[in-house]
């Protein structure tokens, strides 16, 4: 039986059906990044802790400054220099000036930093400073970064450069973070022999297991590929019966009704509730499988590569993504059709696409071709939806896109 659901009802039920998530472990920063944060970072103290410079200059009184002109310069002694990574050698007091570098410690009673450009010295430890400074002027408050207590990154977080960097300015060098949802990747299909062997005559080499252990790694998890299955009903159910050390099992190939694909009465073998869904009206990839066994989430995608990869990206990604408590950061992007597209009614279409810009304007070239031709995966950077309810979609057209 095939319950063909939409790809909005198909994601929610596989979203609502596993409640599953992995635990959580710590890792060194340098090991952080990509990783989903288990618990939200707090800043223990000030950033910066201390009042910095941001230019090369003079630190003074601000209000010394007031008035100062080419023409008619104000006057300050210079009483020594800030030296990087130590704290000031004394403080400022009325009419006075420490030489200070960018980055370099605000001294005791100054509150701004004249530029080295807008001053001279005269001699004899005299300054000429040409131009008046505001209060605050080319410094850095304390805490003006970060603020003691204040949340840095939300628990869920997918951790980025930058936050790594932020987490090293915090002293933060171990990270809790979930631990990776560990994925099997089986591949189906009496034509397929492994990508190291010499294919014969009508056999293929496997694609899949290779494209979804990558996409799962893209994604934070921990793939594993346990190769690939023949078309016996009796293997199949073997095979599935061996991912008990799995959080998620995806199998691509056998996904339709045909007499060789087995792969749904296979799942409704292993246990209950098995198959929850056959079929969304979507392409490509309308032949698409989700089961439950155990509270253990199994996929069926088709085998062509495009279509495989498409349920992936729209179901596994965000199953995939919940399990380790991440928080998915995908905003929408749209960009201008480049030609017409027609599409049946009632079915959500995903059609690669090149992005280009052009008159500050981004543009989706469409790269027509079959779902089984990896190339139209490889020479797009983008998937063009065209929403179910739509008959097609005409060039110039806003349309969103998901990026690949
Ligand atoms: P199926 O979903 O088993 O009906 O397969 C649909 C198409 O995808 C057929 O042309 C298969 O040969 C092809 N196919 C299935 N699995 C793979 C795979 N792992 N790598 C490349 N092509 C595949
Ligand atoms: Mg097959």
């Amino acid at each position: 039986m095939l319950t063909v659901l939409s790809v909005k009802d198909a994601k929610e039920r596989i979203l609502s059906a596993v409640t599953a998530q992995t635990h959580c472990t710590t890792v060194p920063l340098p090991d952080a990044t990509e990783r989903v944060l288990a618990r939200l970072v707090a800043a223990h103290h000030d950033l910066p802790t201390f009042p910095r410079s941001t230019m090369d200059g003079y630190a003074v009184r601000a209000k010394d400054t007031f008035g100062a002109s080419e023409s008619m310069p104000a006057l300050f002694d210079v009483v020594g220099e800030v030296m990087m990574g130590q704290a000031p050698p004394a403080a400022v007091a009325a009419g006075q000036a420490l030489r200070i570098a960018t980055g370099g410690m605000l001294p005791e009673g100054s509150d701004a930093v004249v530029m080295v450009e807008h001053t001279e010295e005269l001699g004899g430890a005299t300054l000429a400073v040409n131009r008046a400074v505001a209060p605050g002027e080319n410094t850095i408050a304390r805490g003006e970064d970060i603020k003691a207590g204040e949340t840095i990154l939300p628990a869920g977080h997918i951790l980025r450069p930058q936050d790594i960097g932020a987490l090293a300015a915090m002293g933060q060098v171990m990270i809790d973070v979930a631990k990776k949802p560990r994925v099997a990747i089986l591949s189906t299909g009496d034509e397929l022999v492994m990508p190291d062997m010499e294919p014969k005559a009508g056999q293929i080499r496997d694609i899949n297991s290779y494209l979804l252990s990558a996409w799962a790694q893209c994604c934070g998890a921990e793939p594993s590929r346990l190769g690939i299955i023949p078309d016996t009903a009796e293997e199949l159910l073997n095979a599935l019966q061996n991912t008990g050390d799995y959080d998620c099992v995806i199998l691509s190939g056998g996904s339709s009704a045909g007499t060789r694909d087995h792969t749904a009465s296979c799942i409704d073998q292993l246990g209950k509730p098995g198959v929850l869904f056959h079929g969304v009206s979507m392409r490509p990839g309308k032949p698409l499988i989700f089961g439950v066994v155990d509270g253990k989430p199994y996929f069926g995608l088709s085998g062509n590569p495009t279509s495989a990869m498409v349920g992936f990206l729209l179901f596994v990604r965000p199953l995939l993504l919940q399990m380790a408590g991440a928080v998915e950061r995908n905003p929408v992007i749209t960009a201008r059709a480049e030609r017409n597209l027609s599409s049946a009614s009632g079915r959500e279409d995903y059609i690669r696409a090149a992005l280009y810009e052009q008159e500050g304007q981004l543009w989706a070239r469409p790269i027509l071709g079959q779902a089984n031709l990896i190339s139209t995966v490889v020479r797009g950077d983008a998937l063009l939806r065209i929403p179910q309810n739509s008959e097609g979609i005409e060039a110039g057209d806003t349309v969103e896109v998901m990026l690949i």
